[in-house]
Protein backbone atom coordinates (compact mmCIF):
# COMPACT_ATOMS: atom_id res chain seq x y z
CA UNK A 1 0.00 0.00 0.00
CA UNK A 2 2.92 2.26 0.77
CA UNK A 3 4.44 1.83 -2.86
CA UNK A 4 1.95 3.68 -4.68
CA UNK A 5 2.10 7.28 -3.13
CA UNK A 6 6.49 7.23 -3.17
CA UNK A 7 5.75 5.81 -6.94
CA UNK A 8 3.65 8.89 -7.06
CA UNK A 9 6.12 11.26 -5.44
CA UNK A 10 8.90 9.89 -7.54
CA UNK A 11 6.83 10.44 -10.66
CA UNK A 12 6.31 14.37 -9.52
CA UNK A 13 10.27 14.62 -8.98
CA UNK A 14 10.51 13.97 -12.54
CA UNK A 15 7.94 15.98 -13.31
CA UNK A 16 9.00 19.00 -11.69
CA UNK A 17 12.88 17.70 -13.28
CA UNK A 18 11.65 18.04 -16.51
CA UNK A 19 9.57 21.17 -16.90
CA UNK A 20 12.84 22.55 -14.88
CA UNK A 21 15.07 21.72 -17.75
CA UNK A 22 12.48 22.50 -20.24
CA UNK A 23 12.54 25.96 -18.59
CA UNK A 24 15.95 26.14 -19.08
CA UNK A 25 15.85 25.63 -22.08
CA UNK A 26 13.70 27.82 -23.21
CA UNK A 27 15.66 30.86 -21.39
CA UNK A 28 18.79 29.87 -23.05
CA UNK A 29 17.21 30.33 -26.13
CA UNK A 30 17.05 27.90 -29.39
CA UNK A 31 19.97 25.53 -28.01
CA UNK A 32 21.31 25.71 -32.06
CA UNK A 33 22.16 29.08 -31.76
CA UNK A 34 23.68 30.29 -28.28
CA UNK A 35 23.90 33.43 -27.79
CA UNK A 36 27.64 34.87 -28.13
CA UNK A 37 28.52 35.98 -24.51
CA UNK A 38 31.76 37.58 -25.78
CA UNK A 39 29.79 40.26 -26.10
CA UNK A 40 29.92 40.23 -29.86
CA UNK A 41 26.54 39.96 -31.28
CA UNK A 42 25.44 36.91 -33.75
CA UNK A 43 24.35 39.07 -36.40
CA UNK A 44 22.59 37.43 -39.36
CA UNK A 45 24.78 37.46 -42.49
CA UNK A 46 24.78 40.73 -44.80
CA UNK A 47 22.31 39.29 -47.19
CA UNK A 48 20.02 38.99 -44.37
CA UNK A 49 20.94 41.99 -43.05
CA UNK A 50 19.82 43.86 -46.73
CA UNK A 51 16.58 41.90 -46.77
CA UNK A 52 15.77 43.70 -43.29
CA UNK A 53 16.91 47.20 -44.33
CA UNK A 54 14.82 46.70 -47.08
CA UNK A 55 11.91 46.72 -44.90
CA UNK A 56 12.57 50.52 -45.42
CA UNK A 57 9.79 51.05 -47.43
CA UNK A 58 10.56 54.81 -47.44
CA UNK A 59 13.67 54.58 -49.13
CA UNK A 60 14.54 55.08 -52.38
CA UNK A 61 17.42 52.78 -52.56
CA UNK A 62 19.06 50.20 -50.49
CA UNK A 63 22.20 48.28 -50.91
CA UNK A 64 25.22 46.40 -49.94
CA UNK A 65 28.35 48.38 -50.03
CA UNK A 66 31.53 46.79 -47.99
CA UNK A 67 30.56 46.56 -44.81
CA UNK A 68 27.87 49.07 -44.90
CA UNK A 69 24.44 48.77 -46.15
CA UNK A 70 23.86 52.33 -47.98
CA UNK A 71 20.52 53.38 -47.65
CA UNK A 72 18.90 56.76 -49.84
CA UNK A 73 16.00 58.83 -48.49
CA UNK A 74 14.08 61.27 -49.21
CA UNK A 75 12.93 62.04 -45.68
CA UNK A 76 9.58 62.62 -46.93
CA UNK A 77 6.83 61.35 -44.90
CA UNK A 78 4.33 58.90 -46.18
CA UNK A 79 1.57 60.98 -43.95
CA UNK A 80 -0.22 63.99 -43.97
CA UNK A 81 1.21 67.09 -41.61
CA UNK A 82 0.72 70.63 -41.01
CA UNK A 83 3.78 71.54 -42.30
CA UNK A 84 3.13 70.67 -45.90
CA UNK A 85 1.18 74.30 -45.68
CA UNK A 86 2.28 76.64 -47.94
CA UNK A 87 4.35 74.04 -49.72
CA UNK A 88 4.14 71.98 -53.43
CA UNK A 89 1.98 69.30 -52.05
CA UNK A 90 -0.35 71.16 -49.92
CA UNK A 91 -3.58 70.16 -51.82
CA UNK A 92 -2.68 66.34 -51.32
CA UNK A 93 -0.83 65.95 -48.27
CA UNK A 94 -1.56 68.96 -46.09
CA UNK A 95 -3.85 67.80 -42.78
CA UNK A 96 -4.68 71.08 -39.72
CA UNK A 97 -3.27 69.56 -36.36
CA UNK A 98 -5.17 66.41 -35.05
CA UNK A 99 -3.15 65.96 -32.46
CA UNK A 100 -4.26 66.67 -28.46
CA UNK A 101 -1.49 68.89 -27.37
CA UNK A 102 -3.78 72.44 -26.56
CA UNK A 103 0.07 74.18 -26.96
CA UNK A 104 0.40 72.95 -30.14
CA UNK A 105 2.39 75.45 -32.05
CA UNK A 106 3.53 75.30 -36.12
CA UNK A 107 6.77 76.05 -36.57
CA UNK A 108 8.21 78.41 -38.82
CA UNK A 109 9.94 75.41 -40.93
CA UNK A 110 7.80 73.17 -43.67
CA UNK A 111 8.99 69.98 -45.04
CA UNK A 112 10.44 69.26 -48.58
CA UNK A 113 12.52 66.47 -50.02
CA UNK A 114 16.04 65.64 -49.07
CA UNK A 115 18.65 63.78 -50.51
CA UNK A 116 19.85 61.41 -48.05
CA UNK A 117 22.25 58.90 -47.52
CA UNK A 118 23.21 56.75 -44.36
CA UNK A 119 25.57 53.71 -44.38
CA UNK A 120 25.23 51.51 -41.64
CA UNK A 121 27.19 49.04 -40.24
CA UNK A 122 26.46 45.58 -41.32
CA UNK A 123 27.78 43.70 -38.72
CA UNK A 124 26.99 45.86 -35.99
CA UNK A 125 28.99 45.41 -32.68
CA UNK A 126 29.13 47.13 -29.45
CA UNK A 127 31.73 50.12 -29.43
CA UNK A 128 34.52 49.83 -27.03
CA UNK A 129 34.49 53.52 -26.74
CA UNK A 130 31.27 54.72 -27.11
CA UNK A 131 30.23 58.18 -28.80
CA UNK A 132 27.51 60.79 -28.08
CA UNK A 133 24.66 61.24 -30.92
CA UNK A 134 24.95 64.31 -32.80
CA UNK A 135 22.48 67.01 -33.58
CA UNK A 136 20.43 65.89 -36.69
CA UNK A 137 19.89 62.36 -38.27
CA UNK A 138 21.24 59.74 -35.91
CA UNK A 139 18.78 57.14 -38.26
CA UNK A 140 15.94 56.40 -40.09
CA UNK A 141 12.57 54.79 -39.19
CA UNK A 142 10.70 52.25 -41.77
CA UNK A 143 9.16 55.15 -43.55
CA UNK A 144 12.21 56.83 -44.70
CA UNK A 145 11.62 59.73 -42.12
CA UNK A 146 14.86 60.35 -39.54
CA UNK A 147 15.31 60.07 -36.33
CA UNK A 148 16.75 63.13 -34.65
CA UNK A 149 18.20 62.29 -30.67
CA UNK A 150 16.70 64.14 -27.31
CA UNK A 151 18.07 67.64 -27.74
CA UNK A 152 16.62 70.49 -29.67
CA UNK A 153 20.27 72.15 -29.84
CA UNK A 154 23.71 71.45 -27.64
CA UNK A 155 21.91 69.62 -24.52
CA UNK A 156 19.08 71.53 -24.89
CA UNK A 157 15.53 69.54 -23.90
CA UNK A 158 13.14 69.34 -25.95
CA UNK A 159 10.75 70.88 -23.87
CA UNK A 160 9.49 73.80 -25.99
CA UNK A 161 9.83 71.76 -29.30
CA UNK A 162 7.44 68.86 -28.07
CA UNK A 163 4.83 71.78 -28.63
CA UNK A 164 5.74 71.64 -32.00
CA UNK A 165 5.10 68.41 -33.08
CA UNK A 166 2.68 67.22 -35.02
CA UNK A 167 -0.26 64.87 -34.59
CA UNK A 168 2.09 62.34 -35.88
CA UNK A 169 4.91 63.57 -33.39
CA UNK A 170 7.40 64.68 -36.09
CA UNK A 171 8.16 68.27 -37.48
CA UNK A 172 10.83 70.06 -39.36
CA UNK A 173 13.94 71.41 -38.69
CA UNK A 174 15.53 74.39 -39.87
CA UNK A 175 16.52 73.17 -43.49
CA UNK A 176 13.20 71.54 -43.50
CA UNK A 177 14.93 68.40 -42.37
CA UNK A 178 11.57 66.55 -41.23
CA UNK A 179 12.37 64.23 -38.53
CA UNK A 180 10.91 62.49 -35.09
CA UNK A 181 12.53 62.77 -31.53
CA UNK A 182 9.77 60.24 -29.82
CA UNK A 183 7.23 58.02 -31.29
CA UNK A 184 6.45 57.90 -34.93
CA UNK A 185 2.61 57.44 -34.21
CA UNK A 186 1.68 56.98 -37.92
CA UNK A 187 4.26 54.82 -37.66
CA UNK A 188 2.96 52.37 -35.05
CA UNK A 189 -0.56 52.84 -35.84
CA UNK A 190 0.38 50.86 -38.95
CA UNK A 191 3.00 48.42 -38.02
CA UNK A 192 2.07 48.12 -34.20
CA UNK A 193 4.40 48.90 -30.93
CA UNK A 194 6.14 46.34 -30.81
CA UNK A 195 7.72 46.50 -34.47
CA UNK A 196 10.88 47.39 -35.74
CA UNK A 197 10.72 50.50 -36.36
CA UNK A 198 14.11 51.21 -37.93
CA UNK A 199 17.81 51.33 -37.30
CA UNK A 200 20.36 53.63 -36.04
CA UNK A 201 23.66 54.75 -37.49
CA UNK A 202 25.91 52.30 -35.47
CA UNK A 203 22.94 50.08 -37.52
CA UNK A 204 21.11 48.69 -34.58
CA UNK A 205 17.53 48.17 -34.56
CA UNK A 206 15.10 50.35 -33.16
CA UNK A 207 12.13 48.56 -31.58
CA UNK A 208 8.62 50.38 -30.51
CA UNK A 209 7.18 51.70 -27.07
CA UNK A 210 5.77 47.90 -26.30
CA UNK A 211 7.24 44.53 -25.60
CA UNK A 212 5.81 41.66 -25.00
CA UNK A 213 2.10 43.67 -24.23
CA UNK A 214 4.03 45.36 -21.77
CA UNK A 215 4.92 49.22 -21.95
CA UNK A 216 9.07 49.24 -22.14
CA UNK A 217 9.87 51.95 -19.62
CA UNK A 218 13.61 53.61 -19.27
CA UNK A 219 14.48 51.13 -16.38
CA UNK A 220 14.19 47.77 -19.02
CA UNK A 221 17.07 49.23 -20.93
CA UNK A 222 20.54 50.96 -20.07
CA UNK A 223 22.07 54.34 -20.75
CA UNK A 224 22.20 54.08 -23.97
CA UNK A 225 18.35 52.96 -24.16
CA UNK A 226 18.79 49.47 -25.50
CA UNK A 227 18.79 45.89 -24.39
CA UNK A 228 19.76 42.47 -25.38
CA UNK A 229 17.62 39.77 -26.15
CA UNK A 230 16.28 37.97 -29.28
CA UNK A 231 13.73 39.51 -31.34
CA UNK A 232 11.26 38.78 -34.22
CA UNK A 233 13.80 39.85 -36.83
CA UNK A 234 17.11 38.65 -34.61
CA UNK A 235 15.70 34.95 -33.27
CA UNK A 236 19.86 34.78 -32.11
CA UNK A 237 19.59 37.88 -30.26
CA UNK A 238 20.53 41.27 -30.75
CA UNK A 239 21.27 44.60 -28.79
CA UNK A 240 18.16 47.11 -29.91
CA UNK A 241 17.29 50.32 -28.22
CA UNK A 242 13.09 51.19 -27.68
CA UNK A 243 10.76 54.36 -28.04
CA UNK A 244 9.68 54.80 -24.46
CA UNK A 245 6.98 57.86 -23.63
CA UNK A 246 9.23 59.31 -21.22
CA UNK A 247 12.71 61.47 -21.85
CA UNK A 248 15.12 60.36 -23.26
CA UNK A 249 12.96 58.62 -25.50
CA UNK A 250 15.09 56.82 -28.17
CA UNK A 251 18.47 57.28 -27.66
CA UNK A 252 20.34 57.83 -23.75
CA UNK A 253 24.38 58.68 -23.35
CA UNK A 254 25.37 57.83 -27.15
CA UNK A 255 25.23 54.96 -29.57
CA UNK A 256 26.07 51.59 -28.14
CA UNK A 257 27.91 50.50 -31.54
CA UNK A 258 30.08 52.77 -33.36
CA UNK A 259 28.17 54.85 -36.28
CA UNK A 260 28.31 54.97 -39.69
CA UNK A 261 27.60 58.10 -41.56
CA UNK A 262 24.84 60.03 -43.34
CA UNK A 263 25.46 62.73 -45.76
CA UNK A 264 23.45 65.12 -47.52
ZN1 LIG B 1 13.28 68.56 -33.74
ZN1 LIG C 1 13.67 44.76 -26.23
Amino acid sequence: MNKIPFKLSLLSLLMAFLSISIACQKADGDSTTPIDTTGNNVNPSSSEMLTLYKKIYGATDVYLEGNFVVVKTKDFPDHKSPYFKGTAWESTKYEAYTGSNPQFAINPNRISEKNLTFRFPVNPQEASSKSATPLGSIGISLNGVVFFNQYAGPNQPLTNEINSFDQHNGHPAPGNEYHYHVEPMYLTGKVGKEALLGFLLDGFPVYGPQENGKTVSNADLDSYHGHKHATTEFPKGIYHYHFTNEAPYLNGSGFFGTPGTVSR
